[in-house]
């Protein structure tokens, strides 16, 4: 039986590609070569990678609009340093909202490059919200900010409008909701959640913000170089990319963003809506910041905590334990997901109810 996969990341894609992948790598596109085997400079994976660029910039409405697509190796850690490196002036600065521990390793890594100033941060309430109302300096080089926050299960709704370039790591909500993408200079993503396996990250360029910074980058760290090398600087991770192509082209057949976010949110609400009725649970995340992605939440009594790993687990459920950052469980529910695996842990967190 396949299970209901709740994990975090790497987690459940969408079935065709599991089928279709596992044909590619026995003999791909009928060349008698597997996918594993091919070139990455061969015309048939050279094909692959033009549309996974071109497509993910379809799917998000940024075609045409001075925007490239590349996909890079380092996970979106490796961004964590490009984006300072590409983008802070020698002597300038750039400003980071802190609202989860991936934020702030990317505050971090930006550290090395110059000044940094953290606008706001949550940190202080074990990032349980989104903090608003900060102000961003006007003479800063860049904004970051991390829009969904996969381990504490929180998700930026509103972005701020600003007078210079907004970075996002969308690591875990790409593809996931509608937003008016253009409003981003630099999206990243390992495409581990919603877009393929690990060993490739989405890096969304809008190219005009490019060449500013005065710096020396070398040359792998360079998005220019990358850019001109149509994603092909360095051997890409042929299998990630391709897989992730059939992700991106599941999610087009369904109906692109718009379509899979109707779903996210029956998703969400059907859960959310459990976890604030059943008197045995409660929310780990402030209610309005509450992420469609990754649901966090506890049991208001842990001595319920044996019965309910014996039922989710007998159900056909894997990867619920949170965080060790926040106890309790997570619940991610990325775009693969059916609905029909969140009615399957709704009717557990119903039965454990019934049965204390
Ligand atoms: N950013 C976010 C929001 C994440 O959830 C993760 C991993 O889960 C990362 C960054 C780090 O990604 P990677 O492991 O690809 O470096």
């Amino acid at each position: 039986m396949k299970k209901h996969n709740y994990s975090a990341g790497p987690c459940i894609l969408p079935q065709e590609v599991f089928e279709k992948s596992a044909q590619a790598i026995l003999n791909f596109n009928d060349s008698g070569l597997s996918i594993l085997e091919i070139s990455h400079r061969s015309k048939d994976f050279v094909a692959v990678m033009d549309e996974a660029r071109s497509l993910a910039l379809e799917l998000l409405g940024l075609e045409g609009k001075g925007y490239q697509a590349l996909f890079l190796a380092g996970g979106a850690s490796l961004e964590f340093l490009m984006v300072p490196y590409n983008l802070m002036k020698e002597g300038g600065k750039a400003a980071y909202l802190d609202s989860g521990t991936w934020a702030s390793g990317a505050i971090k890594e930006a550290k090395f490059f110059g000044e940094t100033v953290v606008v706001a941060s949550s940190k202080e309430e074990n990032y349980n919200h989104i903090p608003k109302g900060y102000t961003v300096p006007a003479d800063a080089d860049y904004f970051h900010c991390t829009s969904n926050n996969t381990i504490f299960g929180t998700q930026i709704k509103e972005f701020p409008s600003l007078d210079m370039p907004i970075v996002c790591d969308m690591s875990s909500d790409i593809f996931s909701r509608v937003l008016d993408f253009t409003k981003f200079d630099i999206i990243y993503a390992g495409a581990q959640k919603n877009m393929g396996p690990a060993g490739t990250t989405l890096v969304i360029v809008k190219e005009e913000i490019l060449g500013k910074s005065g710096r020396t980058i070398p040359s792998i760290l360079d998005y220019e170089k990358h850019i001109k090398a149509e994603s092909m600087y360095n051997t890409p991770a042929v299998f990630p990319v391709y897989a992730s192509l059939l992700t991106l082209q599941w999610l087009k057949n369904l109906g692109g963003v718009a379509a899979v976010e109707k779903l996210n949110n029956a998703k969400a609400a059907l859960l959310y809506g459990e976890i604030d009725r059943n008197p045995l649970f409660k929310g780990a995340a402030a209610v309005e910041d509450r992420s469609n992605m990754n649901a966090t939440f506890l049991l208001n009594d842990t001595a319920h905590t044996e019965a309910f790993d014996t039922m989710w687990k007998a159900a056909g459920i894997s990867g619920l334990p949170g965080h060790r950052s926040v106890g309790g469980y997570r619940a991610s529910m990325y775009n693969a997901l059916p609905i029909e695996s969140v009615q399957v842990l709704v009717d557990v967190m119903k039965a454990l109810e019934t049965k204390v």
